[in-house]
């Protein structure tokens, strides 16, 4: 009896554990909405592990709370891409596939960011607008990224470059962090006034 007893008390805690795990849908100051979807604890640790990229980047302080107060929501409707940023209902938020995300690659990074730009800097800087127009209709860039997603619109162009300067090399054009030099050095100035000096770092750029 005693023996069973136990056990009862042991699965008990166990689904207590559990049930507390899902209600407490933060990591470090981000917030996670299971309400569509749990997430499966390996998914878990794969979303955990893309926060944890945003928080090892040097964000400074304000621009790391702005990106922890943008809701991040599981949507199992989610189709193509592992995580959207979206406006729906006129809020801005981060939804995510209930998927395994590639470990090292910054894809929330990425999504955050655009939630930044929307929320606060504002979709019509004249600094991102001008100089992604101006990059778009230059020829600083090899012709076959002309149709790459940084020069898709002023969106893409802040995201891809901001993860640029504040991740490193990524795996879509313009692939490498030193291809930030060929942006304006107004623009550099911009992500500077933003996220703080940076230098691409060594060995990982080519
Ligand atoms: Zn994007």
């Amino acid at each position: 009896m005693m023996t069973i007893r136990r056990l009862l008390i042991a699965m008990l805690g166990v689904t207590m554990h559990l049930s507390s795990a899902h209600a407490g849908t933060g990591y470090h100051g981000f917030s996670i909405d299971q309400s569509a979807r749990q997430l499966a604890p390996d998914v878990m640790a794969s979303l955990n592990a893309q926060l944890d990229i945003v928080e090892a980047v040097g964000l400074p302080p304000a621009v790391l709370a702005a990106l922890k107060a943008t809701p991040i929501i599981v949507d199992p409707d989610l189709r193509g891409n592992p995580g959207i940023f979206a406006v729906r209902g006129g809020a801005g938020a981060v939804y995510v596939q209930p998927i395994v995300f590639a470990a090292h690659k910054p894809i929330l990074l990425h999504e955050l960011l655009h939630a930044y730009h929307f929320g606060t800097l504002g979709l019509n800087r004249p600094e991102i607008v001008q100089t992604f127009q101006r990059t778009r209709d230059g020829n600083r860039f090899p012709a076959q990224f002309k149709s790459s997603h940084f020069l898709e619109n002023g969106k893409e162009f802040f995201a891809v470059t901001s993860t640029l300067y504040l991740f490193g090399d990524i795996q879509q054009p313009p692939f490498s962090c030193n291809a930030l030099a060929k942006l304006d050095p107004d623009y550099l100035d911009f992500l500077a006034a933003q996220f703080g000096a940076h230098t691409c770092h060594a060995g990982v750029a080519n």
